[in-house]
């Protein structure tokens, strides 16, 4: 398929698509086909109060729904189109390739519809890896913005993906966040050029095993046309750049935390700085941003920006662009957000680092750390972050179901570390974390919040998590003003 096919050329007309999920994107999904002229059936395993609800919505608009079976194939179907998260071996799917009918996930649906309308479809700048997606994505939409390219960032965040390509705004380039759930049902995706930031395990009960994760991720390079952007520190992104498929030109473009060579962006003396997109890359060095442009300049953060600035001067932005970006740049809340200093002490909230890979980075940016960490573990085990770790540890204060896997950790590989095990999640709990930690940490430490582990067994998500924190230090900060 080349790369510029859209599909003003399919038509849609009369034709049977099966939309796989109710939800984020199964909905309008089958909106936009059904818009189209298609003969749109949806199906959904669930079969609740508000699958209901949502059914009759679609269903008014002549939209057939099957609710509580999201199994069988309906006869007639020509095209699945799949929200991301239903697993490949689901009966649905395996009936669809025996059936020889194509399936498309939300980005695929999109990539294909994009440029219909009469409009110039706007090329994808995509970044993927296990952790710092969202931060990329919009590190970089803030980048182009600079430039004065007309932009968002899209994908699980800001707009829906189907909204960008289909919606009454214009865009000259998109940000695009995508998951390997994503890549797995985006067969014909092409992107501009694309970044994967880092691979970790993660997902592989979905994806069945680590080399089928790192294929769904390296798909984002397939077809890129001016830059396929990997981590030095990372071989496996390198190696997913080698496998891939590329446009003639296209080229390798690595970024580093240390002096770049030719061909990488990297930091040198506090300056990010550029050796691939100048004149001579042997000999050049184009400077970009201070490292205190980034926000917050932890170490992954600035890994962050430089894979953002790397797609930004693919795309052609000019360097002073590049810092005005980053310098306007505000992080989500949640990712190693600073929630206030008490005694000399800082309170930082990592709620958003659901996994060990996320909570080392956000352990890395910090000398002496009383680290508050637990919940669920989800199959994880905590010996290397401990490991890591141990020397920058002051105490470490446990919540949640799983933290007797990282007591134990902590005892195998840094006994010393006083450790606080509350055993108690009630909605207090986090408050008195917060006591004890304040309890363990001197002046000039960091209390962190960067639980390795997901929250539902104490929180509805990481957002209340992190809010219950940034609460329970707010009220220690009132109580000692
Ligand atoms: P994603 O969209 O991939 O989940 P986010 O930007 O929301 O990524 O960050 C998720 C978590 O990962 C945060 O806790 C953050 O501290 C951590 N993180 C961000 N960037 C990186 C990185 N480059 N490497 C490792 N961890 C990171």
């Amino acid at each position: 398929m080349g790369s510029q096919e859209v599909s003003s050329t399919v038509d849609w007309q009369g034709k049977h698509v099966t939309v796989a999920g109710l939800g984020v994107s199964g909905i309008p999904a089958a909106r936009a086909l059904h818009e189209r002229g298609a003969l749109v059936t949806v199906v959904n395993d669930g079969d609740d109060e508000r699958a209901r609800a949502q059914a009759a919505e679609l269903e008014a608009l002549g939209i057939t729904v099957r609710l509580g079976d999201g199994a069988t194939l309906p006869p007639s179907t020509e095209l699945v189109v799949t929200a991301p998260g239903w697993q490949p071996d689901k009966p649905l799917f395996l009936a669809a390739a025996e059936a020889g009918v194509p399936v498309w996930g939300d980005v695929e649906l999109a990539w294909r519809l994009r440029g219909t309308g009469g409009r110039e479809a706007a090329p994808w700048l995509a970044v993927t890896g296990t952790n710092g997606k969202t931060t990329t994505v919009r590190m970089l939409a803030s980048i182009l913005q600079a430039a004065g390219l007309r932009t968002a960032a899209v994908g699980n965040i800001g707009v829906s993906l189907l909204d960008a390509v289909l919606g009454e705004t214009e865009y000259d380039v998109l940000a695009v966040e995508l998951s390997s759930y994503q890549l797995h049902w985006a067969p014909s995706l092409r992107a501009h050029s694309a970044a994967v930031l880092n691979l970790a395990p993660d997902h592989l009960d979905w994806h069945g095993s680590m080399a089928a994760y790192a294929a769904d991720k390296g798909r984002v390079y397939e077809g890129n046309t001016v830059a396929c952007v990997y981590n030095a520190a990372d071989p496996a992104t390198e190696d997913l750049v080698r496998e891939a498929d590329v446009e003639e030109g296209c080229r390798a473009i690595g970024f580093t935390l240390g002096a770049p060579g030719p061909s990488q962006l990297g930091v040198v003396d506090g300056i990010l700085v550029d050796r691939a997109f100048v004149a001579n890359r042997q000999k050049q060095a184009q400077e970009l941003a201070e490292v205190t442009d980034v926000n917050p300049p932890a170490p992954h953060n600035i890994a962050n920006a430089l894979a953002a600035a790397a797609l930004a001067r693919a795309f052609g932005v000019e360097p002073a662009a590049v810092r005005d970006g980053l310098r306007a740049f505000r992080p989500d809340a949640h990712r190693i957000e600073h929630v206030a200093d008490i005694d000399e002490v800082r309170y930082v909230d990592d709620s958003k680092a659901t996994n060990t890979h996320a909570t080392e980075a956000s352990l890395a940016a910090y000398d002496s750390i009383v680290w508050i960490a637990g919940g669920l573990a989800k199959g994880a085990t905590f010996d290397e972050l401990v490991t890591g770790a141990a020397k920058r540890l002051r105490g470490v204060v446990l919540i949640g179901a799983d933290r007797a896997l990282i007591r134990e950790a902590l005892t195998r590989h840094a006994p010393e570390v006083p450790v606080v095990d509350l055993d108690r999640t009630d909605t207090g709990a986090m408050s008195e974390a917060v006591a004890r930690a304040a309890e363990l940490a001197r002046p000039g430490d960091t209390v962190l919040l960067a639980p390795a582990c997901a929250s539902m067994d104490m929180f509805t998500n990481y957002n209340k998590r992190g809010e219950a924190f940034a609460d329970a230090v707010r009220a220690r900060a009132d109580e000692s003003a």
